[in-house]
């Protein structure tokens, strides 16, 4: 079983109002094989919602206290809902001792091996991805999808 992002799923829960739907992905929801879920939307931000960016690190550096989340076109700073949004991604894979997650590259969240500055891809990971990989759940790219339907065949 999978957390996978919700936008990969077909669910329209990206900052834009938009999906950025995979199939494979979405063919792993459907067969029972994964649960979808949005920490941002989880972490209490509506949806359509500001492009959000990390600024001065990742979301490790978060974690660690030595970057914030922050609204691209105001300033606001939404650190603690991307917190909340990635505890309860955490918090439900405990429930269902889930151990592994698909996560949608580039996002502040969910980047699963980089997140976005601007249009640059900057290395690193989103604050979900790092608070689920401190807790020894295995995180992978979307990219990695083919190989993992091939492992559950
Ligand atoms: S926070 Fe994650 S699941 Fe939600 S829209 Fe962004 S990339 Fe998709």
């Amino acid at each position: 079983m999978y957390i996978v992002s919700a936008c990969l799923a077909g669910l329209r829960t990206r900052y834009d109002g938009k999906d950025c739907c995979n199939r494979g992905v979405q063919e792993l929801v459907i067969r029972g094989n994964a649960i979808p879920l949005c920490p941002e939307q989880l972490g209490g931000l509506p949806t359509p919602r500001e492009a959000i960016e990390i600024s001065g690190g990742d979301g490790g550096s978060v974690l660690d206290r030595r970057a914030r989340a922050i609204g691209k076109e105001t300033g606001t700073d939404y650190t603690d809902n991307l917190l909340k949004g990635a505890e309860e991604v955490l918090r439900m894979a405990s429930l269902l001792k889930i151990k592994k997650a698909i996560l949608k590259d580039g996002s502040p969240s969910c980047g699963s091996t980089y997140i976005k500055r601007g249009r640059r891809r900057v290395r690193g990971v989103g604050i979900t991805t790092a608070v689920l990989s401190r807790a020894g759940i295995e995180v992978v790219s979307e990219e990695d999808i083919n190989k993992i339907r091939k492992a559950l065949r």
